[in-house]
């Protein structure tokens, strides 16, 4: 698809059959421009892709079944609630997340062996984790530390996702490793260091797997918010949000949560929320506060690092918490999700 941007939406007549929206779009290809399609609200409404001067002349109003042809204010267009009023829902192997349905991530910072990610993956099970987290390639500040296990790792993902039932979530860095990542994991996270890489965004918009976007280290909400358009904008609709803490002047903490990007990305996105409260923090002890604030303000998920032995783990150790004190903010998590009448997974 060209450089162009979104500037409207057709909102379609309730009902309205889909010729009409054929109709529309046929228009749209004949005068060079384009339409994306939303279909999962009551009306159909069809994001305008082309340049302003065409679409603007176009008597888009006077087609049958169009109620009315509004202007998306936003600089995010196809991630905007705007574009889609209900929540996007994302299933894979049976667990869904969003639209009430609230996923508990799970799993070490690093693949470090077989043996650690089976100990780990089946304890978070046991737990009530959904998904099964690990990364392979790992960002790390220094060049000397643990980089990660490669293709290795993924093949463990793999097996321990085939052994437990649980989707994987994992780490892609490099367009390069997209192959191996899609074929081995269910879930690609691109981490706070890569939001803004947008050829990476674009490669992952490509392709046919939920994407989980971490916000960037230093990026605003509607940066993110734009991170995420480029991915659905190629045509990945699929993509998660996820707060993992700002950096700010608090060194209390590894980095800020910000637990009030929650509620204003989902009044802002139909995209479903992660918290990941463990980068956030950095510390055992307050992931279960933070998990808990997440889930009152509305997140859809939370991704909670946690290894067999903390102790010896390769990479953020401090953070993750053990098999016993994951069952029990578990525990806590499902409580309070069910208090707020939403469903685990
Ligand atoms: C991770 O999830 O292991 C990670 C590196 O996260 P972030 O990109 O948020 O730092
Ligand atoms: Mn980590």
């Amino acid at each position: 698809m060209d450089a162009v941007s979104t500037e409207m939406m057709i909102v379609m007549q309730e009902g309205s059959p889909s010729e009409d929206v054929d109709r529309i779009l046929e228009r749209l290809e004949s005068a060079g421009a384009s339409g994306i399609v939303s279909t999962s609200d009551v009306v159909t409404v069809i994001a305008v892709m082309g340049e302003r001067d065409v679409v603007a002349g176009l008597p888009l109003e006077a087609y049958p079944g169009v109620d009315k042809v509004l202007p998306i204010l936003k600089p995010y267009k196809l991630v905007s609630r705007d574009f889609r009023r209900s929540d996007t829902v994302i299933t894979v192997k049976g667990t869904s997340l969003g639209g009430g349905h609230v996923a508990l991530i799970a799993g070490p910072c690093s693949v470090e062996s077989r043996a650690q990610v089976f100990e780990a993956a089946e304890s978070a099970k046991a737990s009530g984790a959904t998904m099964l987290r690990g990364g392979a390639y790992k960002p790390r500040t220094s060049p000397y530390a643990f980089q990660g296990l490669g293709v290795e790792g993924l093949q463990i993902l793999a097996e321990a996702s085939k052994a437990t039932g649980m989707p994987v979530v994992t780490e892609l860095m490099d367009p390069r490793h997209l192959d191996d990542v899609a074929l081995y994991s269910d879930v690609i996270q691109i981490g706070a260091r890569n939001m803004q890489n947008f050829q990476l965004l674009s490669a992952v918009g490509q392709v046919d797997r939920p994407v989980l976007l971490k916000r960037g280290l230093a990026a605003t909400i509607e940066e993110l918010l734009m991170a995420a358009e480029y991915i659905v904008k190629e045509g990945n609709e699929n993509v998660i949000l996820c707060e993992r803490g700002i950096r700010t002047f608090e060194t209390a903490t590894r980095n800020t949560l910000d637990i009030s990007a929650v509620p204003i990305l989902k009044q802002r996105s139909h995209l479903p929320v992660v918290v990941d409260p463990s980068h956030a923090a950095g510390k055992i002890e307050l992931v279960e506060p933070l998990s808990l604030a997440a889930i009152a303000a509305g997140a859809d998920g939370l991704m909670i690092e946690m290894h067999p032995t903390p102790e010896i783990a390769l990479s953020d150790g401090a953070q993750s918490l053990n098999p016993k004190q994951f069952a029990k903010v578990a525990a806590r998590i499902e409580e309070f999700v069910a208090w707020f009448g939403k469903q685990m997974g």
